[in-house]
């Protein structure tokens, strides 16, 4: 959330993580101006922007690791993703307009990319995944420039071969999906040296794209039921989901000191 030379966004504070009050088409215009800002910079480039998705299973993390809190305070920005996320800032009596989640972001970001030119890379994933990802948005969005697709692993030894293969492609836009907090560490880690205007951390958002994970359908997203669906569809998340009901229970709390 620093770095903003030529805007500033709103911050919303939830259980002490900064969120930036945008939504996509505020998102758009801020990657848009970091992809020409690093463009018109050249050799002088400024360090690759990092973009956070922050949802509650992010808020609880970050409240349980100081070195999480750490990377999403220095993001260049933290999007509001999660319904937790938004019935905490209505609770707060500053709503949202709307979710701004990765999921969503990669298509919304790759349509704009496809009209502006950008490169995009696809880093993450399961292996042939992030190559099927790219086949069907190339499909969706024609003139769309996937400069490179990797799975790669966030590990230390991966990071040699990751870095020939950016710099082979030299994207604007980097896709990260690693899943959190990893892949958000990871950006966080390199991005002095990532060779791209702005890297997001978009979690299962290219086996979604790709098919391998099923996203909950649109009746239950408008619901604010994507959480039970992932539960029904992936059960084997139900520890990691448990911190949603800490979310909840921690803003009710929080609230109930505030008006005590
Ligand atoms: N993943 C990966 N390498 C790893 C760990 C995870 O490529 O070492 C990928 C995994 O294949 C999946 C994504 O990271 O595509 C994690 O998706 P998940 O839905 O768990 O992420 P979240 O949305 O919860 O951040």
């Amino acid at each position: 959330m620093n770095n903003f030379s030529f805007s500033q966004t709103q911050i919303l504070t939830i259980l002490g993580i900064e969120i930036d009050r945008v939504d996509f088409a505020l998102t758009l215009d801020l990657i848009d101006a970091w992809v020409m800002q690093r463009r018109a910079a050249r050799n002088s480039a400024p360090a690759c922007r990092q973009i956070c998705t922050v949802n509650p299973e992010f808020i609880v993390d970050a409240r349980r690791d100081p070195n999480f809190a750490a990377v999403l305070a220095r993001a260049d920005l933290c999007v509001p993703d999660g319904a937790g996320v938004l019935w905490a800032a209505r609770r707060a009596g500053q709503p949202l307009r709307e979710r701004v989640t990765g999921s969503d972001g990669i298509y919304r970001i790759c349509e704009r990319a496809s009209t502006r030119g950008w490169r995009v890379f696809l880093l993450g994933a399961a292996p042939g995944v992030a190559e099927r990802t790219a086949a069907v948005l190339a499909g969706r969005y024609p003139g769309l420039m996937v400069t490179g697709c990797y799975a790669g692993s966030p590990a230390e030894n991966e990071w040699p071969a990751i870095r020939a293969r950016l710099a082979a492609a030299a994207p604007d836009i980097l896709f990260v999906a690693y899943g959190h907090p990893r892949q958000d560490f990871w950006i966080d880690r390199h991005r002095a040296e990532l060779p791209a205007a702005v890297a997001i951390g978009v979690g299962g958002a290219f086996d979604f794209v790709a098919g391998v994970a099923q996203r909950a359908p649109l009746w239950m997203q408008r619901l604010n039921l994507e959480w039970l669906h992932r539960l029904i569809t992936q059960p084997w998340r139900w520890r990691r989901m448990l911190k949603l009901p800490v979310f909840v229970g921690l803003v009710l709390w929080q609230n109930k000191e505030e008006q005590a």
